[in-house]
Protein backbone atom coordinates (compact mmCIF):
# COMPACT_ATOMS: atom_id res chain seq x y z
CA UNK A 1 0.00 0.00 0.00
CA UNK A 2 1.44 3.49 -1.08
CA UNK A 3 0.83 6.57 1.50
CA UNK A 4 0.25 10.01 0.55
CA UNK A 5 2.90 12.86 2.03
CA UNK A 6 -0.33 13.81 4.29
CA UNK A 7 -0.97 10.34 5.56
CA UNK A 8 3.28 9.62 6.61
CA UNK A 9 3.33 13.29 8.12
CA UNK A 10 0.53 12.16 10.41
CA UNK A 11 2.28 8.69 11.01
CA UNK A 12 5.19 10.93 12.01
CA UNK A 13 3.13 12.56 14.09
CA UNK A 14 2.10 9.80 15.73
CA UNK A 15 4.68 7.86 16.54
CA UNK A 16 6.55 10.86 18.35
CA UNK A 17 3.52 11.49 20.03
CA UNK A 18 4.25 7.75 21.53
CA UNK A 19 8.06 8.86 21.94
CA UNK A 20 9.10 6.42 19.33
CA UNK A 21 12.18 7.79 18.35
CA UNK A 22 13.06 4.77 15.80
CA UNK A 23 11.50 2.85 13.28
CA UNK A 24 13.03 -0.67 12.15
CA UNK A 25 12.05 -2.85 9.10
CA UNK A 26 13.26 -6.39 9.03
CA UNK A 27 13.59 -9.15 6.30
CA UNK A 28 14.08 -12.96 6.84
CA UNK A 29 16.76 -14.34 5.12
CA UNK A 30 17.53 -17.95 3.41
CA UNK A 31 18.69 -19.26 6.75
CA UNK A 32 15.91 -17.55 8.58
CA UNK A 33 17.59 -15.14 10.20
CA UNK A 34 15.70 -11.82 10.50
CA UNK A 35 18.07 -8.80 9.29
CA UNK A 36 17.10 -5.01 10.03
CA UNK A 37 17.23 -1.62 9.39
CA UNK A 38 16.90 1.51 11.21
CA UNK A 39 15.74 5.14 10.70
CA UNK A 40 15.00 7.91 12.82
CA UNK A 41 11.22 8.54 12.98
CA UNK A 42 11.09 11.59 10.70
CA UNK A 43 12.43 9.47 7.92
CA UNK A 44 9.92 6.87 7.70
CA UNK A 45 8.90 8.54 4.58
CA UNK A 46 11.95 6.93 3.04
CA UNK A 47 11.68 4.01 4.57
CA UNK A 48 8.12 3.74 3.11
CA UNK A 49 8.63 5.06 -0.48
CA UNK A 50 12.63 5.00 -1.40
CA UNK A 51 13.42 2.16 1.39
CA UNK A 52 16.73 1.32 2.41
CA UNK A 53 19.86 0.00 1.17
CA UNK A 54 21.16 -3.72 1.03
CA UNK A 55 23.68 -5.59 -0.62
CA UNK A 56 21.85 -8.42 -2.89
CA UNK A 57 24.46 -10.92 -0.52
CA UNK A 58 21.71 -10.12 2.27
CA UNK A 59 20.02 -13.29 0.81
CA UNK A 60 23.04 -15.34 1.31
CA UNK A 61 23.95 -14.44 4.76
CA UNK A 62 24.40 -17.86 6.15
CA UNK A 63 23.32 -18.66 9.82
CA UNK A 64 27.05 -18.17 11.49
CA UNK A 65 27.66 -14.83 10.00
CA UNK A 66 29.25 -16.13 6.54
CA UNK A 67 28.42 -15.25 3.53
CA UNK A 68 27.44 -17.75 0.58
CA UNK A 69 28.37 -15.62 -2.71
CA UNK A 70 26.97 -17.00 -5.73
CA UNK A 71 27.18 -14.94 -9.30
CA UNK A 72 24.33 -13.66 -8.84
CA UNK A 73 24.54 -12.08 -5.17
CA UNK A 74 27.41 -11.24 -4.72
CA UNK A 75 29.15 -7.43 -3.44
CA UNK A 76 27.80 -5.82 -6.76
CA UNK A 77 23.98 -4.33 -7.00
CA UNK A 78 21.25 -2.82 -4.09
CA UNK A 79 18.26 -3.68 -2.94
CA UNK A 80 16.00 -1.46 -1.35
CA UNK A 81 13.88 -2.73 1.86
CA UNK A 82 10.45 -0.83 2.14
CA UNK A 83 7.84 -1.17 5.05
CA UNK A 84 4.08 -0.38 5.31
CA UNK A 85 3.71 2.30 8.05
CA UNK A 86 0.52 0.75 8.23
CA UNK A 87 2.13 -2.20 9.84
CA UNK A 88 4.16 -0.35 12.31
CA UNK A 89 3.87 -1.77 15.92
CA UNK A 90 5.83 -0.44 18.80
CA UNK A 91 8.01 -3.09 20.50
CA UNK A 92 10.15 -1.26 23.16
CA UNK A 93 10.33 2.11 24.33
CA UNK A 94 11.06 4.77 21.65
CA UNK A 95 11.15 1.57 18.88
CA UNK A 96 8.50 0.61 16.19
CA UNK A 97 9.15 -2.17 13.90
CA UNK A 98 7.62 -3.34 10.60
CA UNK A 99 8.05 -6.20 8.54
CA UNK A 100 9.97 -5.25 5.05
CA UNK A 101 10.08 -6.44 1.40
CA UNK A 102 12.78 -6.07 -1.01
CA UNK A 103 12.18 -3.99 -3.49
CA UNK A 104 14.39 -3.84 -6.67
CA UNK A 105 16.13 -0.06 -6.90
CA UNK A 106 13.47 0.80 -9.70
CA UNK A 107 10.71 -0.12 -7.72
CA UNK A 108 9.72 -3.33 -8.75
CA UNK A 109 9.36 -6.63 -6.56
CA UNK A 110 12.79 -8.13 -6.00
CA UNK A 111 12.77 -11.84 -6.79
CA UNK A 112 14.89 -13.03 -3.57
CA UNK A 113 11.68 -11.27 -1.23
CA UNK A 114 10.37 -14.23 0.79
CA UNK A 115 7.31 -12.08 1.60
CA UNK A 116 6.85 -11.47 -1.52
CA UNK A 117 6.65 -14.82 -2.71
CA UNK A 118 4.07 -15.74 0.35
CA UNK A 119 1.89 -12.60 -1.14
CA UNK A 120 2.04 -14.30 -4.52
CA UNK A 121 1.00 -17.96 -2.94
CA UNK A 122 -2.05 -16.37 -1.53
CA UNK A 123 -2.89 -14.56 -4.64
CA UNK A 124 -2.78 -17.59 -5.87
CA UNK A 125 -5.06 -19.70 -3.89
CA UNK A 126 -7.49 -16.51 -3.70
CA UNK A 127 -7.42 -17.50 -7.94
CA UNK A 128 -8.08 -20.91 -7.08
CA UNK A 129 -11.03 -19.57 -5.23
CA UNK A 130 -9.30 -20.49 -1.98
CA UNK A 131 -9.32 -18.30 1.47
CA UNK A 132 -6.70 -19.41 3.82
CA UNK A 133 -6.06 -18.88 7.70
CA UNK A 134 -2.58 -19.92 9.35
CA UNK A 135 -1.96 -19.93 12.92
CA UNK A 136 1.80 -20.82 13.91
CA UNK A 137 3.49 -22.40 17.03
CA UNK A 138 6.79 -21.40 18.61
CA UNK A 139 8.60 -23.23 20.79
CA UNK A 140 11.76 -21.93 22.18
CA UNK A 141 14.41 -22.93 25.08
CA UNK A 142 14.99 -20.00 27.62
CA UNK A 143 18.64 -19.40 28.28
CA UNK A 144 20.33 -17.86 30.99
CA UNK A 145 22.73 -14.35 30.10
CA UNK A 146 25.86 -17.06 30.03
CA UNK A 147 23.45 -18.77 26.69
CA UNK A 148 23.76 -21.94 29.36
CA UNK A 149 19.96 -23.39 30.78
CA UNK A 150 17.92 -20.82 32.49
CA UNK A 151 17.18 -23.18 35.69
CA UNK A 152 19.31 -25.41 37.19
CA UNK A 153 16.14 -27.02 38.54
CA UNK A 154 14.71 -30.69 37.68
CA UNK A 155 13.04 -31.03 34.19
CA UNK A 156 9.45 -31.08 34.50
CA UNK A 157 7.55 -31.90 31.57
CA UNK A 158 4.35 -29.31 31.38
CA UNK A 159 5.01 -28.95 35.14
CA UNK A 160 2.71 -26.97 36.84
CA UNK A 161 6.13 -25.11 38.66
CA UNK A 162 7.72 -25.15 35.39
CA UNK A 163 5.42 -22.22 34.25
CA UNK A 164 4.88 -20.93 37.63
CA UNK A 165 8.85 -20.16 37.67
CA UNK A 166 8.37 -18.25 35.02
CA UNK A 167 5.44 -16.56 35.73
CA UNK A 168 6.52 -13.00 35.83
CA UNK A 169 8.57 -13.46 32.60
CA UNK A 170 4.98 -15.30 31.53
CA UNK A 171 2.83 -12.00 32.49
CA UNK A 172 5.21 -9.99 31.01
CA UNK A 173 4.97 -11.68 27.71
CA UNK A 174 1.35 -12.32 27.97
CA UNK A 175 1.24 -7.96 27.98
CA UNK A 176 3.59 -7.95 25.50
CA UNK A 177 1.91 -9.27 23.28
CA UNK A 178 -1.39 -7.38 23.81
CA UNK A 179 0.26 -4.33 23.67
CA UNK A 180 1.52 -4.72 19.90
CA UNK A 181 -2.06 -6.75 18.68
CA UNK A 182 -0.11 -9.98 18.70
CA UNK A 183 -2.69 -12.87 19.32
CA UNK A 184 -1.63 -15.51 21.56
CA UNK A 185 -3.63 -18.61 22.15
CA UNK A 186 -2.02 -20.26 24.89
CA UNK A 187 1.68 -20.31 26.67
CA UNK A 188 3.12 -23.08 28.63
CA UNK A 189 6.68 -24.33 29.38
CA UNK A 190 6.83 -26.99 27.39
CA UNK A 191 8.30 -30.87 27.67
CA UNK A 192 12.08 -30.11 26.86
CA UNK A 193 13.97 -28.14 30.30
CA UNK A 194 13.37 -24.39 29.85
CA UNK A 195 11.30 -25.20 26.92
CA UNK A 196 8.63 -22.97 25.97
CA UNK A 197 5.69 -23.25 23.90
CA UNK A 198 3.56 -20.10 22.69
CA UNK A 199 0.58 -20.86 19.85
CA UNK A 200 -0.53 -17.62 17.74
CA UNK A 201 -4.04 -16.72 16.47
CA UNK A 202 -4.91 -17.88 13.51
CA UNK A 203 -4.22 -14.78 10.63
CA UNK A 204 -4.33 -14.74 6.70
CA UNK A 205 -1.42 -15.97 6.02
CA UNK A 206 1.15 -13.16 5.32
CA UNK A 207 0.14 -11.94 8.85
CA UNK A 208 0.59 -14.92 10.34
CA UNK A 209 4.22 -15.42 8.90
CA UNK A 210 4.67 -11.43 10.10
CA UNK A 211 3.36 -12.31 13.82
CA UNK A 212 6.02 -15.14 13.56
CA UNK A 213 8.81 -12.68 13.33
CA UNK A 214 6.94 -10.18 15.74
CA UNK A 215 6.48 -12.78 18.55
CA UNK A 216 10.23 -13.51 18.57
CA UNK A 217 11.07 -10.34 18.74
CA UNK A 218 8.47 -9.73 21.82
CA UNK A 219 9.76 -12.80 23.60
CA UNK A 220 13.54 -11.62 23.24
CA UNK A 221 12.70 -8.53 24.32
CA UNK A 222 10.68 -9.94 27.34
CA UNK A 223 13.23 -12.24 28.19
CA UNK A 224 16.14 -9.58 28.56
CA UNK A 225 13.95 -7.79 30.72
CA UNK A 226 13.79 -11.02 33.42
CA UNK A 227 17.73 -11.64 32.60
CA UNK A 228 17.33 -14.48 30.22
CA UNK A 229 18.20 -14.83 26.49
CA UNK A 230 15.66 -17.19 24.28
CA UNK A 231 16.86 -19.66 21.43
CA UNK A 232 15.14 -20.86 18.51
CA UNK A 233 17.31 -23.40 17.29
CA UNK A 234 15.78 -26.65 16.11
CA UNK A 235 17.82 -28.74 18.38
CA UNK A 236 19.77 -26.30 21.19
CA UNK A 237 21.48 -28.56 23.52
CA UNK A 238 22.43 -31.65 21.92
CA UNK A 239 20.77 -34.86 22.88
CA UNK A 240 17.68 -32.50 24.52
CA UNK A 241 14.33 -32.01 23.05
CA UNK A 242 14.08 -29.82 19.93
CA UNK A 243 12.35 -26.91 18.72
CA UNK A 244 9.47 -27.62 16.64
CA UNK A 245 7.46 -24.59 14.79
CA UNK A 246 4.30 -26.32 13.73
CA UNK A 247 1.97 -24.21 11.31
CA UNK A 248 -1.69 -24.86 10.65
CA UNK A 249 -3.63 -24.72 7.69
CA UNK A 250 -7.43 -24.27 7.21
CA UNK A 251 -8.88 -23.68 3.75
CA UNK A 252 -12.37 -22.58 2.72
CA UNK A 253 -14.25 -22.10 -0.45
CA UNK A 254 -17.06 -20.72 -0.85
CA UNK A 255 -19.25 -23.50 0.50
CA UNK A 256 -16.89 -23.52 3.34
CA UNK A 257 -14.15 -24.93 4.63
CA UNK A 258 -12.29 -28.12 3.33
CA UNK A 259 -11.56 -29.65 6.00
CA UNK A 260 -14.66 -30.31 7.86
CA UNK A 261 -18.21 -30.93 7.14
CA UNK A 262 -17.43 -33.08 4.01
CA UNK A 263 -18.28 -36.67 2.96
CA UNK A 264 -15.09 -37.87 3.22
CA UNK A 265 -13.09 -39.65 6.09
CA UNK A 266 -13.24 -37.55 9.58
CA UNK A 267 -15.22 -35.05 7.61
CA UNK A 268 -12.83 -34.05 4.90
CA UNK A 269 -13.99 -32.78 1.81
CA UNK A 270 -12.71 -33.84 -1.58
CA UNK A 271 -11.01 -30.33 -1.82
CA UNK A 272 -9.85 -31.02 1.70
CA UNK A 273 -8.43 -34.86 0.90
CA UNK A 274 -6.56 -33.44 -1.90
CA UNK A 275 -5.17 -30.54 0.32
CA UNK A 276 -3.76 -33.01 2.09
CA UNK A 277 -2.46 -35.30 -0.66
CA UNK A 278 -0.99 -32.15 -2.24
CA UNK A 279 1.09 -31.17 0.44
CA UNK A 280 2.33 -34.61 1.72
CA UNK A 281 3.11 -35.74 -2.13
CA UNK A 282 5.61 -32.38 -2.11
CA UNK A 283 7.10 -32.93 1.63
CA UNK A 284 10.18 -34.83 0.56
CA UNK A 285 11.03 -32.10 -1.56
CA UNK A 286 10.28 -29.50 0.75
CA UNK A 287 11.91 -30.48 3.77
CA UNK A 288 14.58 -28.37 2.42
CA UNK A 289 12.11 -25.40 2.96
CA UNK A 290 10.53 -26.67 6.32
CA UNK A 291 13.32 -28.08 8.29
CA UNK A 292 16.47 -27.51 5.88
CA UNK A 293 19.29 -26.70 8.41
CA UNK A 294 22.67 -28.31 9.90
CA UNK A 295 20.68 -28.70 13.03
CA UNK A 296 17.35 -29.78 11.98
CA UNK A 297 17.57 -33.50 10.88
CA UNK A 298 18.74 -34.28 14.99
CA UNK A 299 15.28 -33.11 16.00
CA UNK A 300 13.33 -34.91 12.79
CA UNK A 301 13.50 -38.13 14.11
CA UNK A 302 10.91 -40.34 15.05
CA UNK A 303 9.55 -40.55 18.48
CA UNK A 304 10.19 -36.53 19.02
CA UNK A 305 6.79 -35.55 17.92
CA UNK A 306 8.04 -33.85 15.04
CA UNK A 307 6.22 -35.31 11.80
CA UNK A 308 8.91 -37.15 10.60
CA UNK A 309 6.92 -39.51 9.14
CA UNK A 310 5.35 -39.20 5.51
CA UNK A 311 1.82 -39.52 6.44
CA UNK A 312 -1.11 -38.12 7.39
CA UNK A 313 -3.34 -39.20 10.57
CA UNK A 314 -6.45 -37.83 12.52
CA UNK A 315 -4.71 -36.16 15.91
CA UNK A 316 -1.60 -37.99 15.25
CA UNK A 317 1.27 -36.49 16.60
CA UNK A 318 4.24 -38.49 14.85
CA UNK A 319 2.35 -37.77 11.49
CA UNK A 320 3.93 -35.36 9.45
CA UNK A 321 0.61 -34.02 9.14
CA UNK A 322 -1.89 -33.98 12.17
CA UNK A 323 -5.82 -33.37 10.86
CA UNK A 324 -7.69 -31.65 13.84
CA UNK A 325 -10.73 -32.21 13.05
CA UNK A 326 -13.67 -30.10 13.91
CA UNK A 327 -15.89 -30.11 16.89
CA UNK A 328 -16.88 -28.66 20.25
CA UNK A 329 -13.21 -28.81 20.95
CA UNK A 330 -11.79 -27.02 17.79
CA UNK A 331 -11.93 -23.65 18.41
CA UNK A 332 -10.82 -22.50 14.99
CA UNK A 333 -12.56 -25.64 13.01
CA UNK A 334 -11.05 -28.35 10.96
CA UNK A 335 -7.41 -27.37 10.23
CA UNK A 336 -4.40 -29.54 9.54
CA UNK A 337 -0.85 -28.93 11.12
CA UNK A 338 2.69 -29.51 9.65
CA UNK A 339 4.72 -30.62 12.11
CA UNK A 340 7.83 -31.18 10.32
CA UNK A 341 8.66 -27.10 9.95
CA UNK A 342 11.31 -26.32 13.06
CA UNK A 343 12.23 -22.43 13.78
CA UNK A 344 15.15 -22.24 11.41
CA UNK A 345 12.78 -21.79 8.57
CA UNK A 346 12.12 -18.90 6.90
CA UNK A 347 8.49 -18.32 8.14
CA UNK A 348 7.04 -17.07 4.63
CA UNK A 349 8.59 -19.49 2.75
CA UNK A 350 7.30 -22.20 5.04
CA UNK A 351 4.15 -20.89 4.89
CA UNK A 352 4.12 -19.94 0.77
CA UNK A 353 4.92 -23.92 0.48
CA UNK A 354 2.60 -25.35 2.88
CA UNK A 355 -0.37 -23.25 1.32
CA UNK A 356 1.43 -23.89 -2.71
CA UNK A 357 1.78 -27.71 -1.77
CA UNK A 358 -2.17 -27.96 -0.74
CA UNK A 359 -3.12 -25.50 -4.21
CA UNK A 360 -0.67 -28.13 -6.10
CA UNK A 361 -2.34 -31.44 -4.59
CA UNK A 362 -6.08 -29.40 -5.38
CA UNK A 363 -5.58 -28.24 -8.42
CA UNK A 364 -3.88 -31.60 -9.72
CA UNK A 365 -6.87 -33.57 -8.06
CA UNK A 366 -4.35 -35.59 -5.84
CA UNK A 367 -6.40 -38.24 -4.03
CA UNK A 368 -5.79 -38.50 -0.26
CA UNK A 369 -2.76 -41.90 0.71
CA UNK A 370 -4.16 -44.12 3.33
CA UNK A 371 -4.78 -42.75 6.93
CA UNK A 372 -1.99 -44.16 9.54
CA UNK A 373 -3.72 -44.16 12.99
CA UNK A 374 -1.57 -45.22 15.31
CA UNK A 375 2.58 -44.61 15.80
CA UNK A 376 4.26 -44.98 12.21
CA UNK A 377 7.16 -46.45 14.03
CA UNK A 378 4.98 -49.45 14.79
CA UNK A 379 3.13 -49.01 11.83
CA UNK A 380 2.19 -52.11 9.43
CA UNK A 381 1.92 -49.40 6.65
CA UNK A 382 4.79 -49.69 4.43
CA UNK A 383 5.54 -45.64 4.15
CA UNK A 384 7.66 -43.56 2.33
CA UNK A 385 10.42 -42.11 3.41
CA UNK A 386 11.14 -38.66 3.80
CA UNK A 387 15.12 -37.31 2.63
CA UNK A 388 17.33 -38.69 5.14
CA UNK A 389 20.62 -36.01 6.02
CA UNK A 390 20.77 -32.33 5.25
CA UNK A 391 22.79 -33.07 1.78
CA UNK A 392 20.17 -35.53 0.53
CA UNK A 393 17.36 -32.96 1.97
CA UNK A 394 18.97 -30.07 -0.36
CA UNK A 395 19.41 -32.74 -3.13
CA UNK A 396 15.68 -33.47 -2.96
CA UNK A 397 14.84 -29.87 -2.83
CA UNK A 398 16.85 -28.59 -5.96
CA UNK A 399 14.65 -31.18 -7.87
CA UNK A 400 11.32 -29.98 -6.72
CA UNK A 401 8.99 -28.71 -9.23
CA UNK A 402 6.60 -27.23 -6.57
CA UNK A 403 9.57 -25.23 -4.84
CA UNK A 404 10.77 -24.25 -8.13
CA UNK A 405 6.65 -22.84 -8.91
CA UNK A 406 5.81 -21.64 -5.80
CA UNK A 407 8.70 -19.74 -4.72
CA UNK A 408 11.13 -19.38 -7.84
CA UNK A 409 14.22 -20.26 -9.37
CA UNK A 410 15.88 -17.89 -7.67
CA UNK A 411 14.67 -18.12 -4.01
CA UNK A 412 15.57 -22.04 -5.02
CA UNK A 413 19.11 -21.33 -5.86
CA UNK A 414 19.68 -19.04 -2.86
CA UNK A 415 18.44 -20.73 -0.05
CA UNK A 416 20.54 -23.84 -1.75
CA UNK A 417 24.17 -21.80 -1.09
CA UNK A 418 23.03 -20.72 2.34
CA UNK A 419 22.05 -24.56 3.30
CA UNK A 420 25.35 -26.38 1.12
CA UNK A 421 27.90 -23.92 2.59
CA UNK A 422 25.96 -25.29 6.57
CA UNK A 423 26.88 -29.15 4.96
CA UNK A 424 30.55 -28.01 4.01
CA UNK A 425 31.36 -26.12 7.31
CA UNK A 426 29.45 -28.35 9.68
CA UNK A 427 30.77 -32.07 8.98
CA UNK A 428 29.59 -33.24 12.08
CA UNK A 429 26.12 -31.59 12.67
CA UNK A 430 25.24 -33.55 15.58
CA UNK A 431 28.23 -32.64 17.87
CA UNK A 432 27.33 -30.54 21.00
CA UNK A 433 29.67 -27.61 19.37
CA UNK A 434 27.40 -27.01 16.52
CA UNK A 435 24.28 -26.80 18.40
CA UNK A 436 25.94 -24.11 20.99
CA UNK A 437 27.46 -22.21 18.39
CA UNK A 438 24.11 -21.85 16.70
CA UNK A 439 21.77 -21.61 19.68
CA UNK A 440 21.12 -17.93 19.14
CA UNK A 441 21.52 -17.83 15.61
CA UNK A 442 17.64 -17.81 15.21
CA UNK A 443 16.74 -15.38 18.00
CA UNK A 444 15.71 -11.75 17.56
N1 LIG B 1 9.06 -30.48 20.32
C1 LIG B 1 8.37 -31.15 19.26
C2 LIG B 1 8.96 -30.72 17.92
O1 LIG B 1 10.13 -30.55 17.84
C3 LIG B 1 6.87 -30.93 19.31
C4 LIG B 1 6.17 -31.35 20.56
C5 LIG B 1 4.68 -31.07 20.43
O2 LIG B 1 3.97 -31.79 19.74
O3 LIG B 1 4.27 -30.04 20.96
O4 LIG B 1 8.29 -30.59 16.94
MG1 LIG C 1 4.72 -28.22 21.39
Amino acid sequence: MTHSDADLAAYVEELTGKGVRLVGGSVVDMGGVARAKYVPTPRLAAFHRVGMGASPCWSVFCVDGNIAFTPELNVVGDLRILIDPAELRVVEDGVAWAPGEFHDQGGGSNDMCARSALRRTVAAAEDAGLTALVGAELECTLLGPDGGHATSGARSPYGLRTSLEQAAFLADLAESAAAVGLGLEQLHMEYGHDQLEISLSPSDPVRAADDVVLARLVLGRAAARHGMQVSFSPYPFAGEVGNGAHLHLSLATSDGPVFGGGTGTHGLTTTGESAIAGILDALPGLVGVYAGSVLSQSRLQPGNWAGAALCWGLENREAAVRLIAGGPSSAHGANVELKVVDPSANPYLAVASLLGSALHGIEAGLPLPPEVPDDPAGSAADLPSLPAGQAAVLDAFAASPVARAVLGTPIVDGLLAVRRYEVDTFPDPSAPEVAEALRLAWSC
